[in-house]
């Protein structure tokens, strides 16, 4: 392995330097060693329906990641020394200019999947993952989505305007970049406009999981819904952290009472092994709500879970190869 490890903590301590997520080698094009995953910032929140200021997640996520130790407890992995993880700096957000936010977003995308990499995303309002979804589709045809949300962002539009955080997964299955028939939304609950909105979501034809059906359900339960239900396929997981309840994550846009607690999602999270994950991101984190960086830490998290799953899996084929 090459020097992409992180520093010792030990020997310099984690609140020095310039922050990459978990001090990471920054990396803002694809170099030689080719990385395994690359983790960018999408710092754009101007398609939010109600409170703006996600643009300033990519920066607090990666602020709080520093605290973020290397080795994962639950696996017994310590993923940076299997894989190659570069944090490659933020895309070109342009406020208020969806359009021109989707072009380098999926520009910057397709340079990472077209060389094999894993991107991960850290957003920004949850618009920015029909961008990268884009980019994942054109290279490699529809996927499957595991969406964690609160909400199930397949509204037709808000005001007329057509590209927002709530509207993204409809898009996404008209542009045909999903197979919703291998997709699942899970932790949705909260008012609706109408009665029976959720409908929608599933005539579109993705499979719901309720928060309210997760309370009877263990993790690992919840884990084999998913397992199976993606079984096959190449999948991308969009993390709205607007799923967890928002005494856990209270630095949110579009908060829903109500939701998982931190333990239980990832608990959830690291139980989603043996998944072809094709690419990842963690949206909505809200700094400005979110005084104590509970938020952003969650958020940091998730992503440290994710390089986890990536590193067992391979572990898992090259221990099959052998
Ligand atoms: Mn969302
Ligand atoms: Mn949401």
């Amino acid at each position: 392995m090459d020097d992409a490890t992180l520093p010792s903590a030990t020997q310099i301590p984690r609140f020095s330097g310039i922050r990459t997520f978990m001090r990471l080698p920054y990396a803002p094009g694809i170099g030689t060693p080719r990385p395994d995953i690359v983790i960018a910032g999408i710092p754009f929140d101007t398609a939010a329906s109600f409170r703006p200021g996600a643009r300033f997640g990519p920066s607090a996520i990666r602020n709080i990641s520093v605290l973020l130790r290397p080795s994962n407890q639950f696996h017994r992995i310590n993923a940076l020394e299997r894989l190659r993880v570069v944090d490659a700096g933020d895309v070109l957000a342009v406020p208020g200019e969806i359009a021109r936010t989707y072009a380098n977003l999926e520009q910057r995308w397709a340079e990472f999947v077209s060389a094999g990499v894993v991107p991960v995303g850290l957003g920004g309002d949850h618009s920015v993952t029909l961008g990268e979804l884009r980019a994942v589709a054109k290279a490699g045809g529809p996927v499957a989505l595991v969406q964690f949300d609160s909400h199930s962002d397949t509204w037709d539009n808000y005001w007329g305007v057509r590209y927002t955080h709530g509207t993204g997964f409809r898009r996404a299955c008209e542009e045909g970049l999903l197979d919703p028939a291998y997709s699942i939304q899970v932790g949705l609950r909260g008012s609706e406009y109408a009665p029976g909105d959720l409908d929608d979501t599933r005539e579109l034809g993705f499979q719901v999981l309720l928060a309210q059906e997760l309370s009877s359900m263990s993790p690992v339960e919840v884990a084999d819904v998913i397992r199976a239900r993606t079984a096959g396929r190449r999948v991308f997981l969009s993390f709205d952290i607007d799923f967890f309840d928002p005494s856990c994550a209270p630095g949110t846009g579009t908060p829903e009472v109500g939701g998982p607690t931190s333990a239980y999602g990832l608990q959830v999270v690291q139980r989603l092994t043996g998944i072809d994950f094709v690419g990842f991101d963690v949206v909505e984190v809200l700094p400005a709500h979110d005084p104590s960086a509970i938020t952003a830490l969650l958020g940091a998290t998730l992503i440290f879970e994710f390089l986890a799953l990536v590193a067992v899996r391979r572990a898992a084929a090259a221990t099959r190869a052998n």
